[in-house]
């Protein structure tokens, strides 16, 4: 078992919204946590409350170069990334990097120190997909040259490396291929659906939903999320392991959710839908459920609760 009394968990993109989280989630499981990240798209803010924690270390640390970590190492958990369309169009560079190097950087480490290695891989890696609901064995439908293919490919290039140190050096590998999550400490302006939603509805501005809103996505608890991750990294399936909710809906349908939760008058407003923006994305879950026991208990109403109200909290 990695996560024990004492184990020591190094997190790459530890500031960042996933992986703030998770590193609460191993501090209250009693492990020792050393954070690694360059604050690029991660921000401090959502690490201030474990400052002077005993177990607890932040290094400011961009994982494209080497990185080197004194002491024993009982897992290496992968979060850098920019993570949201509106950043990784915006660094397109630094996400193939962090993708590549960084992904071989964190695997070196796992390697040396002869760590457990869990990948947080996405489920842009199916893209556009052409199989509804997504398996794990679906091979996915991404255009590599569109502006979305720096995410996509780099995650599939970190999965193709992560699964060649498995097999060429035996590192002990997991990977998650997160679907579409949401809760508090994501950014505000990162562009994704959730935060925007909530912030244009409790500024009372319309809501700015892309195309005709009949795309959708299945939109997962941060909590329920870090569970399923937990469950992975303790078990003894490398993956990839879908993990995220089941439950799909149309943004149209989301964005009356988030005004409802607001308790809005907001109206909607549609914009253009971004380049190769992905008409439904839903995941199966069987594996998941079948391996790690895992299922999303968070329904959206209580989900968008309890995300307005941390982003009501910090207004104050
Ligand atoms: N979206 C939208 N309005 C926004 C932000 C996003 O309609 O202000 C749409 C976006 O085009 C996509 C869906 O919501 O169809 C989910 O987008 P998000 O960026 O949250 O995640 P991803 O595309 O990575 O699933």
């Amino acid at each position: 078992m990695v996560l024990r009394e004492g184990a020591r968990v190094v997190v790459t993109g530890g500031a960042g919204f996933l992986g703030s989280h998770l590193i609460d989630r191993l501090l209250e499981g009693d492990c020792e946590v050393v954070c690694l990240d360059n604050l690029v798209t991660g921000d401090e803010d959502n690490l201030a409350h474990l400052l002077g924690h005993e177990r607890f270390t932040f290094v400011h640390r961009d994982v494209t170069e080497f990185i080197f970590v004194p002491g024993d190492v009982d897992a290496v958990l992968h979060f850098a990334s920019p993570a949201s369309p509106v950043d990784y169009l915006d660094l397109p560079i630094q996400t193939l990097k962090v993708g590549a190097l960084g992904t071989h950087n964190a695997l070196g480490l796992s390697l040396a120190k002869g760590a457990r290695f869990l990948l947080a891989s996405t489920s842009e890696v199916y893209g556009d997909p052409q199989v509804h609901p997504q398996p794990e064995t679906y091979w996915g439908h991404v255009n590599p040259v569109g502006p979305r293919g720096v995410y996509d490919e780099a995650k599939r290039y970190a999965e193709a490396l992560t699964f060649a140190y498995h097999r060429t050096h035996g590192v002990d590998v997991r990977v998650a291929r997160i679907f579409n999550t949401y809760g508090p400490r994501m950014r505000m302006d990162d562009g994704r659906a959730v935060p925007s939603f909530i912030g244009q509805a409790l500024a009372g501005e319309p809501l700015t939903v892309h195309g005709d809103g009949t795309q959708t996505r299945s939109i997962c608890y941060v909590d329920d999320l870090i569970d399923g991750l937990c469950a992975l990294l303790d078990s003894d399936e490398p993956g990839p392991v879908n993990l995220g909710s089941a439950h799909e809906c149309s943004i149209l349908e989301l964005a009356r959710a988030v005004i409802d939760a607001c308790g809005s008058s907001s109206s909607i407003e549609h914009r253009p839908r971004p380049v190769d923006d992905p008409q439904v994305r839903r995941p199966d879950t069987s594996l998941a459920e079948r391996v790690l026991g895992f299922h999303a208990r968070t329904g959206p109403e209580e989900g968008l609760q309890r995300t307005v109200a941390w982003y009501l909290g910090r207004r104050r």
